[in-house]
């Protein structure tokens, strides 16, 4: 029997790419709803919600989804720490998959930045940098995925977001001790491209995933909301569902 969905931001591209191949992933898109919708109207005809809309939709929705014990898929970017602390505590009540990016090879890159991180620790003198790329009308920057990928290399070698700079504009001087820098560009109909470097001295390691087609996500995402449906209350992330965990 198909899962039954109620997907939030139905009209966006996001929306759009999960609602085209819903059925050939057993998921039936059963209340699509956008901006000015009611959720509560077909919330309890699914078996849990789907969110790709934007960053203010997201924390009304999830209280709607915990009050009506529904598990959730998010895949929303840009919230602020007070939306993401709030997201996290309503967790104990549902279970909800949140990541930044849905798609196989992007986890695979969490996962290899984190064993490269750990060998190219800062006593060997590697220094990080992220660069990410995406499409002119992406609205949040850094993009979810390159903030994950930041905290990644920030968690494996025990810094904190001070470390992070984020450009370099004018006259900052040299790199600082311990730094990490991100990067974001915007442009064209770029659907999500992410390195990150390690730069030594005599040589540089890169590891790069380019998107080409937002179906990897919208596959992603329905992958998750099968695997959450059996999951306790908490807050899983995709490596959790592909069982990549270090
Ligand atoms: P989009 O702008 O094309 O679509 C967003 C949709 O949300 C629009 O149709 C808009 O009308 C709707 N919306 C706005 N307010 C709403 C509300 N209050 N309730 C319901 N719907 C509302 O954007 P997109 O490219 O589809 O991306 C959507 C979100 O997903 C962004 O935050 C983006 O960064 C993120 N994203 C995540 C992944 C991932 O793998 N996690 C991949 C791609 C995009």
């Amino acid at each position: 029997m198909a899962v039954n969905i109620l997907l939030s931001g139905a009209k966006g591209r996001m929306g759009m790419s999960i609602q085209s191949i819903a059925l050939e992933h057993g998921c039936e898109i059963t209340c699509p709803i956008d901006i000015g919708d009611d959720p509560e109207e077909g919330i309890k005809r699914c078996d849990l919600v789907v969110d790709f809309s934007l960053r203010e939709a997201t924390l009304p929705l999830v209280k709607i989804s915990a009050s009506n014990f529904k598990p959730m898929v998010i895949g929303t970017t840009g919230h602020s720490r007070e939306e993401k602390d709030e997201i996290i505590r309503l967790s104990q009540s549902i279970p909800i998959v949140w990541a930044g990016n849905f798609s196989t090879g992007v986890n695979l890159l969490y996962y290899l930045t984190e064993q490269a991180s750990k060998v190219l620790d800062e006593s060997s003198n590697f220094d990080p940098e992220v660069l990410e790329m995406h499409h002119r009308l992406k609205k949040d920057a850094p993009s979810g995925t390159a903030e994950r990928l930041l905290e990644v290399i920030k968690n494996s070698r025990g810094l904190l977001d001070e470390n992070i700079t984020h450009g370099r504009v004018g006259m900052p001087g040299e790199r600082r001790e311990s730094e990490i820098g991100s990067h974001s560009i915007r442009g064209g109909d770029v659907v999500g491209d992410h390195t990150v470097m390690f730069a030594g001295v005599g040589e540089r390691i890169e590891l790069t995933h380019r998107a080409s087609d937002r179906v990897i996500f919208a596959a992603g995402a329905l992958r998750a909301a099968k695997w959450v449906l059996n999951q306790e209350p908490g807050l899983y992330s995709m490596q959790d569902v592909l069982g990549l965990q270090s």
